[in-house]
């Protein structure tokens, strides 16, 4: 695999903050772009500066994904007059946010997973398709009064191709794009004069926006206590108070549920680890559970509504750990105990190269 040189990744990061910058942000699309494209950057087989082709379909499956709970009500907001769904477009509602309201109204699904299973999603799919075509992948490259387009070309029949180094940089600076997006995305619903209302003091807005519903995170708990019993995934020992649901790829470095990444924890074990990659005991407990209990864990998901997808999974841990390996990160074994991540966590994943 070839690597883009130091400079070529510093031009990339100086490109994405003129984008940001000096970019027109008339709707919240963008910054689902920027989102969508770096997860998956992450989630593609190719390492290195190797070609990404991407449908514009699965990207519209990832909007879907990001605007999926936007289209309930905003409840903090709870004295406003009008129905209190958050506007994301300067002018009349998103058309996304329309689309997944309709969809949700008509089909009835309670999740996002579930309503990516049903015979209808295709349609929704081809409808926020057209949006993502015509708006945001047509001007998220405009910025500055021209056209830059250092991050992707568009090819015929829906599909666009990454630029040489472009995939391995939204790998590298996943965190950095994140959140980048993610404060434009919550600055851009809060400036929105249509909005002020709705949202009167609460300052909620980020969890609403980007955090996993509770409800799920409670199925998804009861699912892992009826299959695994109570027993702390990082300590072993049983937890007799209420169990914590841990991201074992912590959310703040991969911000996707996967039915696959959820294990049980004690809250003080879960506090503890925090944001921080799990030591390599962890990881080989946690790859050696995805391979014997993929399907109980989709059963879990599937009845959670949340993602099932067990090789993506894998894929975004790899990453992590990686990326880790590369930065010299350290690893959270118990309270105040770390390790360096080294070379021996990569072997972890076996051969297969990812
Ligand atoms: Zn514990």
């Amino acid at each position: 695999m070839s690597i883009p040189s130091d400079e070529r990744q510093l031009t990339f990061l100086t490109k994405l903050q003129r984008l940001f910058s000096e970019g027109d942000f008339t709707a919240t699309y963008k910054f689902a772009l920027l989102i969508a494209l770096s997860d998956l950057a992450v989630e593609a087989d190719a390492p290195g500066d190797d070609e990404v082709i991407l449908s514009v379909r699965q990207i519209a499956d990832r909007f879907i994904g990001l605007y999926w709970s936007h289209v309930l009500p905003y409840s903090a907001g709870a004295a406003a007059a009008q129905p209190d769904i958050l506007v994301q477009n300067n002018g009349r509602q998103a058309a996304v946010i329309t689309a997944i309201a309709r969809f949700r109204e008509t089909e009835r699904l309670a999740s996002f997973e579930q309503a990516r299973m049903s015979p209808a999603y295709s349609r929704l799919v081809t409808d926020v398709s057209q949006t993502v075509s015509a708006q945001p992948l047509t001007y998220l490259q405009n910025f500055g009064g021209g056209t830059d387009a250092f991050i992707y070309e568009r090819l015929p029949q829906g599909m666009i191709r990454l630029k040489p180094g472009v995939a391995y940089c939204m790998r590298r600076f996943h965190g950095l794009i994140q959140q980048m997006a993610r404060a434009r995305w919550i600055a851009h619903i809060k400036a929105n004069q249509q909005n002020h209302i709705v949202l009167g003091m609460a300052d909620d807005l980020e969890d609403f926006l980007f955090l996993t519903s509770r409800q799920s995170l409670m199925k998804v708990g009861q699912g892992l206590r009826h299959l695994e019993g109570t027993a702390c995934f990082y300590c072993a020992e049983p937890i007799a108070s209420e169990a914590d649901v841990d991201h074992f790829v912590p959310y703040g470095l991969y911000a996707r549920d996967l039915a696959h990444n959820f294990v049980l924890a004690h809250p003080t074990c879960n506090r503890s680890k925090s944001d921080t990659l799990a030591a390599r005991q962890h990881l080989e407990k946690w790859l050696t559970r995805l391979d014997l209990r993929a399907d109980d864990l989709a059963q879990i998901g599937s009845e959670a509504g949340v993602i099932v997808d067990p090789a993506c999974a894998r894929k975004v841990a790899r990453w992590c750990y990686d990326s880790a390996i590369q930065s010299g990160s350290r690893a959270w074994l118990r309270a105040e105990a770390y390790e360096p991540v080294d070379a021996a966590y990569a072997a972890c994943f076996g051969a297969t190269p990812c």
